[in-house]
């Protein structure tokens, strides 16, 4: 602490090539995309066209958590537009839990990412723990706070979509997850229809591999920012990531094949109904 009783001030940021992304700078002013970067955009758009996740004139909402998946989508989505005949929108909101807030380096280094993709970008602090939730707390009522705060957004400012970095190993993880735990069949839709379809939830990485986007985080320097949260470690995904490799180890194809079980469905091998009254 300084003698006159101030707090510190931040370390001097200076402008090295990891904050001012020079490479992503040229890519979207010049058009020169990579082939590797070609290549993670045409998989994000596999996964976008498959499910007609977007149209023209539509206004997506980017989910922005500051981890890799959802700077990565921000990125292939502000790229794919000057690729494709037709016009949307893209703007990031990131939501700032006041109990975790991001530091001012971390603001900066954000800021300054989505300048450099063109794609305005919009922090908000929150709240953690709102007084609805009268001391519960979990993972699960995090993720529908925070969804929250996304819907009431983009109400606000007329978006129709709402777009989430979820990839394929989070979409593989839900169905065990789901299916393990809580003893049902479902899975996270990579496009959701929310209050009548005003509003859709889409999951453009829903094609994508985990691997792929650290590959893409890593060659780009993106600005990764990762809260503190203790309850990260006692999540359940944790749990099944390792399963899943191990499984990957002896089919390279596992991953994809849970994906594709989710919408085909062999109902001559499934008993319909079954009594549940024992709790088993
Ligand atoms: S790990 Fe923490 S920040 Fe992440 S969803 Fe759970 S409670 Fe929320």
């Amino acid at each position: 602490m300084p003698a006159d009783g101030a707090p510190p001030a931040e370390p001097l940021e200076l402008e090295t090539s990891k904050s001012s992304f020079p490479e992503l700078r040229r890519i979207i002013r010049h058009g020169e995309t990579p082939p590797w970067l070609q290549r993670f955009v045409r998989n994000v758009g596999r996964g976008i066209n498959e499910h007609a996740m977007i149209a023209e004139g539509d206004h997506v909402l980017v989910g922005i958590s500051g981890g890799k998946d959802s700077l990565s989508l921000a990125l292939a989505l502000s790229l794919r537009r000057r690729w494709l005949p037709i016009s949307y929108t893209v703007e990031a909101i990131h939501v700032d839990w006041r109990e975790h807030a991001l530091s001012a380096s971390d603001r900066r280094a954000l800021e300054r990412y989505f300048a450099a993709i063109d794609v305005p970008f919009t922090s908000i602090p929150m709240s953690m723990f709102p007084p609805s939730f009268r001391g519960r707390f979990d993972c699960y009522l995090c993720a529908r706070n925070r969804k929250r705060v996304l819907f009431d957004v983009a109400r606000e400012r007329g978006a129709n979509l709402v777009a989430f970095g979820h990839h394929l190993d989070d979409i593989v993880e839900t169905t065990l997850m789901n299916l393990c735990f809580r003893g049902e069949f479902a899975t996270m839709n990579p496009k959701q229809p929310l209050f009548d379809g005003r509003l859709h939830i889409i999951r453009p990485l829903c094609r994508v591999t985990e691997e792929e986007i650290v590959r893409i985080a890593d060659r780009l320097a993106l600005p990764i920012v990762s809260i503190d949260c203790p309850l990260k470690e006692k999540n359940i995904r944790t749990v099944l990531k390792p399963m899943i490799r191990e499984l990957h180890r002896h089919n390279p194809r596992v991953r994809q094949n849970i994906y594709r079980s989710t919408a085909n469905i062999n109902w001559d091998y499934l008993p319909g109904k079954i009594d549940t009254t024992d709790g088993s």
